[in-house]
């Protein structure tokens, strides 16, 4: 599945911020946003938007509207038109086709409630040499996979550990057979997963580097294998420290975190960029925030 565009063809560093519109951003989330931002900006990149709206359950309706807004009154501006996943079904169907050939998937019946903690222990994974045969059936809407379940789809992992470099965290390593065992691409409600989503539109917009917040540092070696068995390359990565509120938790829609205070931007830029650890810049304005940000930055980062 090659990417549809020149650009990915030259060595251009391509970037992207992908919001779940589950809610506005928060400081939590624009601390992701402005590592990413600024990551593409000090490589002299492209800077795409993502609109995660596949877990259509989670999605508040005119939260994508909000957060566009909300990037382009902080100075954040893109590079392409944004996107948005529930209109790109047919690629992530696409994208299975090869996998499926390769009897890299098969259906798994399991209920949570039936599986232990940790690792799924492969109770559905077809004896070897006996390849996988999987319905084709179109995924749900939203509104039908409220009433109906169907069996999930789960990618075959391969054995053996997981080697990465992450820009900020360092050397990674995880063995996915043995920590997190085959995992689900398509969920029991029809929809597709997170994983393969983001790797097939990663791919697909010919991103060259992830940057996103640490919590899913533990998704990119699953990730990786998932680009290999798709034959795309795997985007450098750079996870960023979450912030935390007062009581030492993730701020995040489900803490309630409040929106950001839009009648203050440069106080949201400055706060998140304090949250990643430098020191507050002398900016009095938004448009002087991004140039001395994005030299500091590059100092570090480029
Ligand atoms: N949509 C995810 C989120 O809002 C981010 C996915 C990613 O950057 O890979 O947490």
């Amino acid at each position: 599945m090659p990417p549809t565009h020149a650009a990915s063809a030259s060595h251009g560093y391509r970037g992207r911020f992908a919001p779940s519109p589950s809610g506005p951003l928060h400081a939590g989330s624009l601390a992701a946003a402005l590592a990413s931002y600024l990551d593409a900006r000090a490589h002299h990149g492209c800077w795409l938007l993502r609109i995660e709206d596949i877990d259509e359950p989670r999605t508040v309706p005119g939260a994508d509207q909000t957060i566009l807004h909300q990037l382009q009154a902080l100075g954040m501006h893109w590079d392409e038109p944004p996107v948005w996943q529930t209109r790109r079904h047919a690629l992530y169907e696409q994208a299975c086709a090869p996998l499926r050939a390769a009897g890299r998937i098969y259906t798994c019946r399991c209920t949570r409630r039936e599986l232990p903690d940790g690792p799924y222990p492969g109770t559905c994974r077809p004896p070897p040499g006996n390849p996988p045969h999987i319905s084709l059936r179109p995924p749900l809407d939203a509104a039908q996979a409220q009433h109906r379940r169907t069996p999930a789809w789960r990618f075959l992992v391969e054995p053996g550990i997981e080697r990465f470099q992450d820009r900020w965290m360092g050397m990674q390593s995880q063995d996915v057979a043995r920590e997190v065992g085959d995992f689900i691409i398509r969920r029991t409600d029809g929809l597709w997963a997170y994983q393969l989503t983001v790797v097939v539109d990663d791919g697909q917009q010919g991103v060259t580097d992830v940057v996103r917040g640490i919590d899913l540092l533990d998704s990119t070696a699953r990730q990786r294998q998932l680009a290999r068995a798709l034959g795309l390359p795997c985007p450098r990565v750079l996870h960023v420290p979450l912030v935390l509120d007062r009581q030492g938790r993730k701020l995040s829609k489900q803490n309630h975190a409040p929106a950001l205070d839009l009648e203050r931007p440069l106080d949201a830029l400055q706060q998140a960029w304090s949250a990643l650890g430098f020191a507050t810049l002398p900016a009095t304005r938004v448009d002087a925030f991004w140039p001395l940000a994005t030299a500091q930055w590059a100092q570090r980062f480029a």
